[in-house]
């Protein structure tokens, strides 16, 4: 792996005796050297003193590193360090005096290497001091050449008095008892130290115990030395020991609950009783066996100071394993999922290379921290500072940024990464919430289930495990985390249920069930290609979820007969700039190239919410969901909206032709996201018409889409206005609701089968059909079979969802009567809340010819 990463040969260029009168006069010299060397272009000279206004590049001990910013490395042409000598010093930041500038001209992945050399150098004091001073280039080269040995760190000790503790809080020490016994230790004028093996933190410390990740059963030892160290260490272990009948009570009561609210349900169901613990169904599919808990993925990690010359080394060594490991991870999930999925890894893999990071790490080990500990402190703090700025790309960014942190922490240090190893068993295994490379990582052999405490449904990792085909549960509480490794369980991953130690007879049940279900998915994956047509003769049109071309081949091959949504907005999402108007045209025309004479609905940009582009840099909303979104940015910024309709009315043109005859089935047809009122839909429709006769293109279909409530209730008088609907049920549930639909703590409550949701859909349907408007439903809730059954119930005449749920959709409206799915959609309007709708599948299975035959 260390073979893939290019070694670093710079040449070194030196000035001794450099007198520079202030830091930017410095970096310009040291810059000089570089250009005229042939490392750089000269323009990097300005770049480098960019980075001095966003970061420090103070390194410790007189050395400095200045360089250029990240996405300016083109400008470097060849490796190369030049370096200042400045006897006299010059003055950096804050203070610090400067004597050995050593500007790096490097790609990022010699960066380190650099670095390793100048923090092994900073450990030696004498030569430092003699490079500040010597007249002779040859040493200031050969110390910036050369590596030193290691050496070795000491154990963890404990205080004078001591006693040894098994924590028995189900959930381990988490933050309320943690604060408790701060509080006591604070009381204390002794120190007081809690140690889990090796790992040691200060009890007066929130974080520092936090860290330690005490999970129940856990053995510590808690000790104390000075002031009265023995009462100290006796009001300790009263309050530690009093606080577990709590901890334990409240375990209990929130078990119970989750088993209250887990009656039966549509699919398996246990004819025994076994303990139930009830989460939301992110992956269908029922898995069978033993479950396998993962430790708190918050990583302990304590600050353990060892020799600059080791730290530097174990560093650059996992910096280059976790690039060989993420190249092989995106090799193999490209190979797996396809090249969108893979996109995750190698965009990661840019992540540990940045230069910012590596130098914030390696500042860290300098002042005096151990490398585990400052690596996973700069990452931190670069995730924080990210996650901070109230962009959701960005804070998807640093979500990214503590999964790769964490891949290199458990580089540096083995230990940490015991935590995640699995049973040589197939297991189900259960996690706080798993990012999506350790997601995208299970082998379906050996994780054959997937429960997580937290995440929403539509998070990274629940929509890879559907991908992959693991059955998956996520929020499923913190209850999961206390489960003994090894119990016996049977995961639903369809009802968002994990059925513990269930009997003999349960198993044999939900053994044969799940067979059934194989063999059904089996058969609607052969039937995939007829149409949605119900027994009664009423045909459903099915359309997929996709956004560019490559995705065609593989929705047509799982039954799409169309595309009932394409969001646009990823053509800006995916790049780092606005496309033009031919870059779209060229996606729309190979997009209606690829779908044959398919029809293709195509939506304009629906920025906002969350769906933030950072290059548009929009201002900043407290509220972006209630902010200036879909067609209220639209009509804001024609600079974006009229590119994007000149490019589709162009694809209209030349695809349809423009002797077409007036409403004719143009296979292309445009929506609008968002709206909420008439006035907006004739403000679009003129814009768009006005583009359209510019262009001498044919009429195409204009559609909007209902998302808010206020669409849905004047869905009659905005039909008026345009040719179809197509009904956003994530939105439209996130308004009706009032939840924000990236609340994970709400997500169990935002169901798209809420009565109050159905009525809206039925209002949308009524209106629509008043002007005979064409609906379909574009929202997740289409790809669920139960939801389109209703859906098509209360009148929709298009389901559009995400390939790989084409052939059950499909399968499931072929075995029902419309007449009974309207009378199923007319029950569940009534129903007083989601859960009742739900049992609706269950209880009417038999009439509708639906669900899996027991
Ligand atoms: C929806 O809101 O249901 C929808 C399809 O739009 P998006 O998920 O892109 O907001
Ligand atoms: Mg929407």
């Amino acid at each position: 792996m260390l073979a893939s990463i290019p070694t670093f040969a710079p040449r070194i260029l030196v000035r001794t005796g450099a007198a520079p009168s202030d830091k930017d006069a410095a970096i310009r010299e040291a810059a000089q050297l570089l250009t005229a060397a042939g490392c750089i272009d000269e323009a990097y000279g300005e770049s480098m003193l960019r980075r001095e206004s966003v970061a420090n590049t103070y390194l410790g001990h007189g050395v400095v590193i200045p360089h250029g910013m990240v996405d300016e490395r083109h400008l470097v042409r060849h490796s190369g360090l030049a370096v200042l000598q400045v006897p006299d010093g010059v003055l950096w930041h804050d203070g610090q005096m400067a004597h050995l500038v050593v500007a790096i001209a490097a790609q990022s992945d010699t960066h380190i290497m650099v670095l390793r050399r100048l923090t092994r150098l900073i450990q030696d004091e004498a030569r430092l001091e003699h490079l500040r001073v010597t007249r002779r280039e040859a040493d200031i080269v050969a110390a910036l050449s050369q590596d030193t040995a290691p050496a070795a760190a000491g154990p963890a000790a404990d205080l004078r008095q001591r006693f040894d503790w098994t924590v028995d809080y189900p959930t381990g020490l988490h933050a309320r008892p943690a604060a408790h016994w701060v509080e006591v230790a604070k009381s204390c004028s002794a120190r007081v130290q809690v140690r889990h093996g090796a790992q040691v933190a200060d009890a007066k410390s929130l974080i520092g115990l936090l860290q330690l990740g005490l999970h129940c059963g856990d053995a510590v030892t808690i000790s104390a030395e000075g002031d009265d160290e023995a009462g100290a260490l006796a009001k300790i272990r009263a309050a530690v020991t009093r606080l577990s009948a709590g901890e334990k009570a409240a375990a209990r009561r929130a078990a119970e609950a989750a088993a209250e609210a887990a009656g039966p349900v549509a699919g398996w169901n246990p004819s025994d009783a076994p303990r139930i613990l009830a989460g939301i169904g992110a992956s269908p599919g029922l898995s069978i066996g033993p479950i396998h808990v993962l430790a708190d993925a918050a990583v302990t990690v304590l600050d353990e100071p060892e020799p600059l010359t080791t730290g530097a080394d174990r560093l650059h060594h996992a910096l280059a394993a976790t690039a060989g490991q993420l190249k092989a991870l995106a090799d193999d999930t490209e190979r797996r999922l396809g090249k969108a999925d893979a996109g995750i890894f190698r965009a990661q893999a840019e992540l540990i290379a940045d230069t910012d990071l590596i130098t914030l790490a390696c500042q860290l080990m300098v002042e005096g921290h151990g490398v585990a500990y400052a690596w996973h402190q700069a990452v931190d703090r670069l995730a924080g500072q990210l996650a901070a700025l109230g962009n959701p790309v960005l804070a998807g960014r640093a979500a990214d940024l503590r999964d790769v942190g964490r891949r290199v922490l458990a580089q540096i240090d083995p230990a940490l990464k015991g935590r995640h190893a699995l049973p040589d068993r197939p297991c189900i295994l259960i996690a706080p919430d798993l990012a999506p490379s350790d997601t995208a990582g299970l082998e379906p052999s050996r994780v054959i289930g997937l429960a997580t405490a937290q995440g929403g449904p539509s998070s990274h990792s629940a929509i890879l495990a559907r991908t992959l085909g693991i059955p998956a549960l996520v929020a499923g509480g913190p209850g999961l985390l206390d489960l003994v490794d090894g119990t016996p369980a049977i995961l639903d991953g369809g009802t968002g249920r994990l059925y513990l130690d269930p009997s003999a007879a349960d198993i044999a049940s939900a053994e044969a069930w799940r067979d059934r279900l194989r063999q059904q998915a089996e058969a609607e994956a052969r039937e995939r290609t007829r149409p949605a047509r119900t027994r009664d003769g009423h045909a459903v049109a099915i359309g997929a979820n996709i956004n560019n071309p490559e995705q065609v081949p593989f929705a047509l091959d799982q039954g799409a007969e169309g595309v009932g949504l394409m969001r646009t907005e990823f053509l800006f999402l995916e790049r780092g700039d606005t496309p033009s108007e031919d870059d779209h045209n060229a996606t729309y025309v190979a997009m209606l190239k690829a779908l044959d004479g398919r029809p293709l609905i195509v939506r304009t940009l629906d920025i906002g919410g969350d769906k933030q582009v950072a290059h548009l840099q929009l201002p900043r909303e407290e509220n972006p969901f209630l902010g200036v979104r879909g067609a209220r940015l639209l009509l804001r910024r024609p600079d974006l909206m009229e590119p994007q309709l000149r490019a589709l009315y162009r694809a209209a043109r030349d695809h349809v032709g423009p002797g077409a005859p007036t409403g004719a089935h143009a296979p292309l047809s445009i929506m609008m996201p968002m709206i909420t009122s008439v006035p907006e839909v004739l403000r679009l429709r003129a814009i768009a018409e006005g583009i359209r006769a510019e262009i001498g293109a044919p009429y195409v279909p204009l559609g909007i889409m209902i998302e808010v409530p206020a669409a849905a209730i004047q869905a009659d008088v905005l039909a008026r206005h345009c040719d179809f609907f197509s009904i956003g049920t994530n939105d439209l549930t996130q308004y009706a609701l009032a939840i924000d639909r990236q609340n994970t703590e709400l997500a169990p409550e935002a169901d798209s089968l809420h009565p109050a949701v159905l009525r809206l859909i039925l209002m949308t349907c009524e209106g629509a059909a008043r002007h005979k408007r064409f609906v379909g439903v574009c929202g997740g809730i289409a790809g669920d079979p139960f939801g389109a059954c209703l859906l098509a119930g209360l009148g929709v005449h298009e389901l559009s969802m995400t390939p790989r749920d084409l052939p059950g959709v499909k399968a499931r409206l072929r075995g029902a009567d419309m007449s009974a799915l309207r009378a199923l959609a007319s029950q569940a309007c009534e129903q007083e809340d989601a859960a009742a709708v739900r049992a609706l599948d269950r209880e009417r299975a038999p009439e509708l010819g639906t669900g899996v035959a027991a």
